[in-house]
Order: C-alpha cells, then sequence, then structure tokens
C-alpha cells in the first residue's frame, strides 16, 4: 500500500459501519468487578479509541512497531528522556528546536543526565563526543532543523550511534512522513509536533514518539505517560488523524508554493541567504535528494541589513501573519531569534516562514512588496 492510502485506511474503517470515526470523550470503561478489562480500555489517561486509532495510524505511516501520542510535541520528547537512567548522556544537535535545548540545559542535569550539544552534521565532532563519554544511550538529531533548516544525514548518524550503543532519535516535525521516514534509514524514534502539519489548521496540539522496534522502550514510554498523565485528549487525537488523511495532498501544496518562493526570495537583492532543502546551491542538496522526496513547506531567509531591516520586513506584510507555530493552512512568519530569547544563536537577521496553501502568486506579491520597502527607506 502506498503511503497516501495508508493514511486513509489504516486502521480499516469499520467503526460499527461509520466511515468516519466517532469520538469518544468518556473518561472512564465500565470493568468488572475484580477491575477486569472488559471493553479493551480502563481510564482515559491509560488510553481512549481515539488515541489507539491515531497510534496504529502514525506507526503504519513511519513503519514503526508502536507509536505513543502525548499532550504536546514536548511532552513527547521529555517522556522519552525520562526513560534514561542517571548517569547516562545525551548528544543534542546544536541547532535543535529551542525549548529542547532549554530543557537540556536545565532539568535534564538534575536527574543527573549529562548533554553533550554538538553539530551532528560534522562527522568528526561527533565522533569525538561519542568516544569521550562512554555512556552515551542517545543521540538527538532534528531534520530540517526549526528555524535554521539544517539538514543531516540520518543513516549517517544512527549507523555511528549503533556504533557505540546508543540509540538515534529524529525530530521529524518539519518533514513529516509525507516527505521523509527516519526510521527506515536506521534511526530508533521519530519525534513529532502534531500541533503543526499532522493536525494542520492551526487549532489542535499533540505530540507523538513512533518506535522502530524496540518493545521494552515502547512498554517503558507507556508506563511514564500513564503516571505522569502528558497523554492526548481524546478530542485532540481525533482532529489529528482527521489531519493525517490530508496530510500528503496537503504538504505537496505547502511544497510547491515553498519552492517558489525560495526560487523568488533567492533572486531578490535585499536578501542574504536564503534556507530552503531542495533550493539549488545549497550545500547540503544532497542529503536532502537522499532522505526527503521534496523541500518541504518550512523555509527561512536572512535579511540583508541584520535585526532592523528583517523587523522592518516582518512588520510590512499585508497578507502573511506574525505568529509563532507552523504548518497551518495560513503563511505565517517569525523573527524567531525574538521568541528564543537572549540564549539563542539563531541569526539576528533571520526570518522563519511557514509558507501556506494559499495562491503562490498573492504570497510572492505580499513578500516582494515588504522587501521592495526596505529600499524606500
Ligand atoms: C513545535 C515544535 C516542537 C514542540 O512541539 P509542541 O507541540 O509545541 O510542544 C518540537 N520540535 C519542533 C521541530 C517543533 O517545531
Amino acid at each position: 500500500m502506498k503511503p497516501e492510502t495508508t493514511a486513509i485506511h489504516v486502521p480499516a474503517k469499520s467503526y460499527d459501519g461509520a466511515i468516519a470515526p466517532p469520538i469518544q470523550l468518556t473518561t472512564t470503561f465500565e470493568h468488572g468487578p475484580a477491575n477486569e478489562l472488559i471493553h479493551g480500555f480502563q481510564y482515559v489517561r491509560h488510553a481512549t479509541p481515539n488515541v489507539n486509532d491515531l497510534e496504529t495510524r502514525l506507526a503504519a505511516m513511519e513503519g514503526g512497531v508502536g507509536a505513543l501520542v502525548f499532550a504536546s510535541g514536548m511532552a513527547a520528547g521529555v517522556a522519552l528522556l525520562n526513560t534514561l537512567t542517571p548517569g547516562s548522556t545525551v548528544v543534542f544537535h546544536d541547532t535543535i528546536y529551542f525549548d529542547f535545548l532549554t530543557f537540556s540545559r536545565s532539568h535534564l542535569r538534575d536527574w543527573g543526565i549529562t548533554s553533550l550539544v554538538v553539530d551532528c552534521g560534522n562527522e568528526k565532532a561527533l565522533r569525538a563526543a561519542l568516544e569521550e563519554s562512554e555512556n552515551v544511550a542517545l543521540i538527538w538529531i532534528e531534520t530540517p532543523t526549526n528555524p535554521t533548516m539544517d539538514l543531516i544525514d540520518i543513516e549517517a548518524v544512527s549507523t555511528l550511534a549503533t556504533e557505540h550503543g546508543a540509540q538515534t532519535l529524529v525530530d521529524g516535525t518539519f518533514a513529516t512522513p509525507a516527505l521523509q521516514r527516519p526510521l527506515e534509514y536506521g534511526a530508533d524514534y521519530v519525534l513529532h509536533s502534531t500541533t503543526k502539519y499532522m493536525g494542520g489548521h492551526s487549532d489542535v496540539q499533540g505530540g507523538a514518539l513512533i518506535i522502530r522496534d524496540d518493545e521494552a522502550k515502547l512498554e517503558a514510554l507507556l508506563e511514564i505517560r500513564k503516571l505522569t498523565g502528558g497523554v492526548l485528549a481524546p478530542f485532540n487525537a481525533w482532529l489529528i488523524s482527521r489531519g493525517l488523511q490530508t496530510l500528503h495532498c496537503r504538504v505537496e501544496k505547502h511544497c510547491s508554493n515553498a519552492s517558489l518562493i525560495a526560487t523568488m526570495l533567492d533572486a531578490h537583492p535585499n536578501v542574504e541567504r536564503v534556507r530552503y532543502p531542495t533550493l539549488p546551491g545549497n550545500e547540503r542538496i544532497d542529503i536532502a535528494n537522499k532522505q526527503m522526496s521534496a523541500g518541504g513547506g518550512m523555509l527561512a531567509f536572512d535579511v540583508k541589513g541584520g535585526r532592523d531591516a528583517s523587523l522592518k520586513v516582518a512588520a510590512a506584510l499585508r497578507l502573511i501573519v506574525n505568529a509563532t507555530s507552523l504548518g497551518g493552512t495560513e503563511s505565517l512568519i517569525e523573527h524567531r531569534k525574538s521568541i528564543e530569547g537572549a540564549e539563542s544563536e539563531t541569526p539576528d537577521n533571520l526570518l522563519r516562514l511557514s509558507v501556506g496553501l494559499e495562491h503562490a502568486d498573492d504570497l510572492i506579491e505580499d513578500l516582494k512588496q515588504a522587501l521592495d520597502s526596505l529600499d524606500a527607506t
């Protein structure tokens, strides 16, 4: 079955004849007098039909032995870190999603876990980190990264990890399984903020972990989720399952719009640099071609003239909205340094653009007039 078909037909549609799954908001299920499980479910914090439905879809789409969904992408990632034993080390790629780096600097240390922050796209640096510490349990990469659009070779990192007895997690939020399937390249876990493309309409928060083959870890993660309570709500699971059914067709349009915009920006005199995976001239384009089927709907560009010029461009946009988050139908722009704060190493003049599903001509016209407005000042 091709992935588009899987997204629509797994799990098989058999909800007592209904084609769309019912939303089951119940928090509890009838059980036997001695807590015998008679309906397959017990309590909302453990699992619900809508949560199981979404997990079945996600595991099939990524090709994993199982999936677990959480209240947010952060909750999903922290649950995995929560299964590590004190004394172990995690290697984080240095430009991953900012809040995971913040978490690694603060709470992870309190849990007795060492964080090494390394450019995992640099094989020498990664090897050195793995040799320096004997207890690396996990290498945590993201590709493409948010917001600098770094590309990391999943297969190369996973192979190195295996050689050193470590596992690999790939945050694949930007690419989605419609464009990139990290488990096929040797990763042990894929993480998604399902708040983004999977929900797809800027109206639901969620996160997911898909596990390639480590069933013991799947059990441990389920136990952590039951006890810490970061499970996804049934209605949110229903919305995300619904989003997955149109994921491939939405992503196709996000990609074609983004690639037209990247080409326009690349030719604009007020743009210093365009960061888009499949843009000709991208020095890591070989990695994009190897592990992604298209460039995706996210891009970033560095505006000539520094921070002030980039803020002027963001302010001059009329259609594209200044807001955080991504992957929705509407195009959103963000000066990431302003939201990431003082510790951020994101360039001062970088704007991140989540390219929506509007007509490309309207988006290009808006970006052009905003960039051209720099010449008038
Ligand atoms: C948004 C995001 C997250 C965090 O997800 P939430 O659902 O906001 O908790 C993690 N990784 C990436 C790449 C993201 O864009």
